[in-house]
């Protein structure tokens, strides 16, 4: 097992190293994050209509786009999927590629201390020019994670019950607060 990690009486990997989880929080620091928060699954606010949005809102979807692909899961599946970790870091920048960046990042490390099940939830913009923006293929599909909006969670309640910024725009050059979730163990 790798180390920083354990397992508990279940014989589930948890994260027992709370170092482990500050390295996280300091990472994003790093990543230029304005601020890093540990949260639970009951901190998320799920609402099926992110998923209506997302679908009818999103012009990314209309085209096909593979940061869309709903990978044939449920809405029930995803709040599932969710559900089950305990640890979820929230990362908060007003720039949506660092946090596609710095989510990545922690992931991977999170997997490294044992943490197999560890998994980013943000909007993809990891490449500098988007090739997918360009009607071209995916450069890094691997890399490629799910928006959390495509898993109905309403960013805007979540954050906002957590005392974090988070309006609607009135036009594209105002200053965004992006958010993205790592999912932990
Ligand atoms: S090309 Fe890069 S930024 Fe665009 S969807 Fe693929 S991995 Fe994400």
């Amino acid at each position: 097992m790798a180390e920083g990690a354990g397992e508990d009486e279940q014989g589930v990997i948890s994260v027992d190293n709370r170092d482990n989880l500050t390295k996280y929080m300091e990472m994003a620091n790093e990543y230029g994050m304005l601020n890093a928060r540990l949260i639970t699954p009951g901190d998320i606010v799920f609402d099926i209509r992110a998923i209506l949005k997302c679908r009818w809102g999103c012009e990314n979807f209309f085209r096909k786009d593979i940061r869309c692909h709903t990978r044939d899961t449920s809405f029930d599946e995803r709040v599932a999927m969710i559900n089950k970790y305990s640890h979820i870091l929230l990362l908060h920048s007003n720039s949506a590629r660092s946090i596609s960046i710095a989510a990545l990042k922690i992931e991977r490390a999170a997997f490294l201390d044992g943490c197999y099940f560890a998994f980013a939830l943000r909007y993809c913009n990891i490449c500098e020019v988007c090739s997918v923006n360009l009607g071209e293929e995916c450069k890094n599909p691997d890399q490629l994670r799910p928006c959390d909006q495509s898993f109905g969670i309403d960013v805007y309640k979540t954050v906002r019950q957590l005392g974090l910024p988070c309006e609607v725009l009135r036009d594209r050059n105002s200053e965004q607060n992006r958010y993205g979730f790592v999912l932990i163990d």
